[in-house]
C-alpha cells in the first residue's frame, strides 16, 4: 500500500508542535514505499528485522537515519553496527557490551535506549525498574566508551483501556525524568521513546519525545 501523505503531514506537524521526532517504521515495507517518503522529507526510518534492515540500508540513500526498534540478538549486532542511528531495545548488559564491542570494531559511539517493560502483556521485552537501575551504573557504562545510552524506550499494552495505556506511559516518563535527574557520567536521559500509531497522542502527553509509528504512515501492514 503506498504512502498516505496527507495523513503523514499532518502527523509531522503535530510532532514538530511537541518537538517530537517521528520516526518511520517502514518494516515489510519495500524500498519504493521507503523512497517515497524519503522524497517528503522523512529521514528517521526504524525496522525490526536486521537481514531486512541491511538489505534495506544498501540500496536507500546514505543520509536515512536508521533506528533498530525490535528485540536484537546479540549475535546480529555486528551486521548493522557500521550505519545504525539508534537502538531502540537494549534489555540486558550482555547485549549492551556486544554493542560496545562492535562499536569499537567499527571505530564508533553506537547510541542505544533501554526498553523498560511496562506492559501488563508477559510477551513483551525490556528491564524492570530494578533492572535498569543497575544498568545505569555508572562504572559499568564508563568501561563501555563505544555504546552511549541516550535515553529510554516502552511499548504500552495493546489495549484499548486508555486509563491503562496512560498510566504505563506515565509509570515510563517518571522513570525516564527520575534517572535524568540523577544523571551521572556514562550515560544521558534525552529521548523518551513511546507511543504507536494507536496511541501516540497519550504519549505524548505523557511526555514522549520520540514517536515511532508505522500503520498509520504506510496502511495496515499484510
Ligand atoms: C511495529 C512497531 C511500531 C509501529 O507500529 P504501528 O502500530 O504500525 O504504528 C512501533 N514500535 C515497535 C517496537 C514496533 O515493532
Amino acid at each position: 500500500m503506498a504512502t498516505n501523505t496527507p495523513a503523514y503531514r499532518e502527523l509531522l506537524a503535530t510532532c514538530t508542535e511537541a518537538n517530537a521526532i517521528l520516526v518511520a517504521v517502514s518494516k515489510t515495507k519495500t524500498p519504493e514505499d521507503i523512497q517515497a517518503l524519503y522524497n517528503l522529507g522523512q529521514r528517521d526510518f526504524g525496522e525490526n528485522c536486521v537481514q531486512e534492515l541491511v538489505e534495506k540500508q544498501q540500496i536507500l540513500p546514505s543520509d536515512i537515519r536508521w533506528h533498530f526498534i525490535g528485540h536484537l540478538q546479540s549475535n546480529k549486532v555486528k551486521y548493522i553496527a557500521s550505519f545504525v542511528h539508534l537502538i531502540h531495545g537494549v534489555d540486558s548488559e550482555k547485549l549492551l557490551k556486544e554493542i560496545n564491542k562492535q562499536g569499537a570494531k567499527n571505530n564508533r559511539v553506537i547510541k542505544v535506549l533501554l526498553q523498560v517493560h511496562i506492559a501488563t502483556e508477559e510477551t513483551k521485552f525490556g528491564l524492570d525498574e530494578g533492572e535498569l537501575a543497575s544498568l545505569l551504573n555508572h562504572e559499568l557504562l564508563l568501561a563501555l566508551p563505544n555504546v552511549s545510552v541516550v535515553g529510554l524506550m516502552g511499548m504500552a499494552s495493546f489495549s484499548p483501556d486508555m486509563k491503562l495505556v496512560e498510566k504505563e506511559f506515565s509509570t515510563l516518563a517518571t522513570l525516564f525524568h527520575h534517572h535524568k535527574k540523577n544523571e551521572e557520567a556514562g550515560y544521558k536521559m534525552d529521548i523518551l521513546s513511546m507511543g504507536m500509531s494507536g496511541d501516540f497522542k497519550l504519549a505524548m502527553a505523557c511526555g514522549s519525545n520520540m514517536v515511532r509509528i508505522g500503520s498509520l504512515i504506510f496502511g495496515a501492514r499484510g
